[in-house]
């Protein structure tokens, strides 16, 4: 009996079987900092940014209790129309808004190709919903965009389907992919959704790309992210996205799965014994603003790489091999 050819290849980066850990090429988001190297990276804020005063308050405590990241949707994707579908670009001013207050790098979503060149300005991390993981025009816009990539799971997906959605965005010139895992439809319906552990040492041994995992949107209840997240930790995943919220009962999308401040700092406190466990560590927040002091649309303008994409890959390419 013949062997089957495997479903996908990276043409990029040819699979790389083995050593999953020292095969992983990091994925550069800014000068300072990497995902996918040696240090867990946790990106966490509200699942939707509510307004100002919320986002900075999440900002600063995530920050200080060891979060790299500001997560935060501008843009959402409801799964009905009459529920509230985010600020949109209000919601992206206050992002930038709160970078610059704070320093911190900005992960956020992109639901539609004719969002993405405004979206790339301003965020640091594109971020790919689960419902957008096979829109095939968009993963090729996100191609040209010049901004990493991070690729959610998509319900129903495949891991198979995953990598060839990282594939498209490859394919299209941007290397710099990150993948998620945030949990898969099955037959359980206690859960939101069933976190698939198992796809975060599969993911490791068959890409070279980053993996991390959303604990929040994999059990759809505060209760179960600390033990999702420890559990991602400990299977190797190089970081999580959490939402945090100052008030999760008021929240307006995913109430019942954003942690409150003080889960948040339990959550960075046990992924940090896990990571020493590992030999890893989570990495230290960068504390002090990068751009201060600047109107959020300069800080738009100025977060733009607009060096031609050989030219950001090269240089890539040399932050990675350092970074390794
Ligand atoms: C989110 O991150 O807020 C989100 C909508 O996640 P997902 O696409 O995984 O459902
Ligand atoms: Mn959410």
């Amino acid at each position: 009996m013949s062997q089957s050819a495997p479903e996908y290849t990276l043409a990029a980066h040819p699979t790389t079987v083995g050593d999953s850990r020292s095969s992983t090429k990091p994925v550069r988001v800014t000068p300072t900092l990497v995902i996918g190297g040696h240090d867990v990276i946790v990106a966490a804020g509200p699942c939707s940014v509510e307004g100002y005063d919320m986002l900075l308050a999440s900002a600063r405590h995530v920050q200080a209790a060891g979060g790299t990241l500001l997560r935060g949707g501008a843009f959402k994707p409801r799964t009905s129309p009459y529920a509230f579908q985010g600020l949109g670009e209000e919601g992206l001013l206050l992002l930038a808004s709160v970078r610059e207050q704070t320093g911190m790098p900005i992960v956020t979503e992109v639901m539609d190709t004719r969002q993405v060149a405004r979206v790339a300005q301003i965020a640091d991390v594109l971020q790919v919903g689960a419902r957008n993981m096979q829109n095939f025009p968009l993963l090729a816009e996100l191609g040209r965009a010049g901004k990493p990539v991070l690729l959610k799971r998509g319900a129903s997906a495949r891991i198979s389907e995953l990598l060839l959605a990282a594939e498209y965005v490859m394919a299209n010139g941007n290397e710099r992919v990150i993948l998620c895992e945030r949990g898969i439809r099955t037959f359980e319906t206690i859960t939101r959704n069933t976190l698939d552990i198992s796809a975060i040492p599969v993911l490791k041994a068959e890409t070279h790309l980053p993996v991390i995992v959303d604990p929040s949107h994999a059990g759809g209840r505060a209760d179960l992210v600390l033990p999702l997240a420890l559990a991602a930790i400990a299977a190797g995943a190089d970081g999580l996205i959490v939402e945090v919220h100052p008030d999760p009962s008021a929240a307006r999308s995913d109430a019942d799965q954003q942690l409150t401040f003080a889960q948040f700092t339990d959550l960075m406190h046990g992924i940090s014994l896990i990571a020493a466990a590992t030999n890893r560590a989570v990495r230290k927040p960068i504390s002090s603003p990068v751009v201060p002091n600047i109107a959020a649309s300069d800080v738009a303008t100025r977060s733009h790489d607009t060096r031609p994409l050989a030219e950001q890959t090269r240089a890539e390419e040399t932050l990675a091999v350092v970074a390794a």
